[in-house]
């Protein structure tokens, strides 16, 4: 298993290099988040040592355990799964950013609980740019106000906007959506509202990172392609 995961991390970090360097980008300005939803503590760990240093995960509990067991690894965890305002007060202890905000109600949750948590949460705002029926994420009007009122939240910092193109077999069908998220971060950034920073743009999946670090990805979320096909 460990061998697979040090060749899989290998190649998704050449094919990352190679895309920033055919889109003119400095390969340091995009990082690999290793989505380890369902996988086990094990294959973590060998991703750890093949050079991960950024995890991602979707499910509250399966993160409470795997973290704990983890403790002892210098990683960021990130939270990239649909958050329940119920569910917020663990967020904000455990991760480091939350690329899935999507309403202000959850948003101000997670700013009350940052604060007990005596922390500043970073955040990403999760957009739905093809505005089609996908089922999460507020749509680019939606997120230039989300953003707006966000903003205001003491214990909370907007670092960037997060998207989740529909699945298509064809990648290129993922760089429409990558554009738009990309330019509406540049419009959002132009409003300059105090406290909001664009620096990051979290897209691209297994299979679409490439097209997402061309069209600017910072942070890319890739599960499959490290550790096998989830079960
Ligand atoms: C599962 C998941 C991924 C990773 O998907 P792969 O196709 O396995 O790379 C990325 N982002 C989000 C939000 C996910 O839920």
């Amino acid at each position: 298993m460990g061998h697979t995961i040090q060749r899989n991390v290998k190649e998704v970090l050449d094919r990352i290099r190679a895309a920033a360097e055919r889109a003119g980008r400095s390969p340091d300005s995009v990082r690999l988040v290793g989505i380890s939803k369902t996988v086990g503590p094990d294959a973590v760990r060998a991703a750890f040592e093949a050079g991960v240093r950024v995890f991602g995960e979707n499910f509250i509990q399966e993160a409470r355990e795997k973290t704990n067991v983890l403790s002892d690894l210098p990683v960021e965890w990130h939270f990239t799964g649909h958050l329940q305002t119920n569910k917020a007060k663990y967020a904000a202890r455990m991760f480091h950013l939350i690329h899935t905000v999507d309403s202000l109600k959850l948003a101000r949750e997670l700013d009350k609980r940052a604060n007990i948590e005596g922390k500043v949460q970073d955040v990403l705002v999760q957009v739905n740019v093809a505005g089609e029926a996908a089922k999460w994420g507020v749509d680019p009007a939606g997120a230039v106000e989300l953003v707006r009122e966000a903003a205001r939240l003491p214990n909370m910092r907007i670092r960037g906007l997060m998207t989740m193109p529909p699945f298509s077999d064809d990648p290129e069908d993922s760089r429409p959506h990558f554009q738009a998220l990309a330019k509406l971060a540049r419009e959002i950034e132009s409003l300059a509202i105090p406290g909001v920073s664009m620096a990051e743009l979290s897209m691209g999946m297994t299979n679409d990172y490439e097209f997402a670090v061309e069209e600017g990805a910072t942070l890319v979320r890739v599960g499959t392609a490290l550790f096998g096909e989830r079960r």
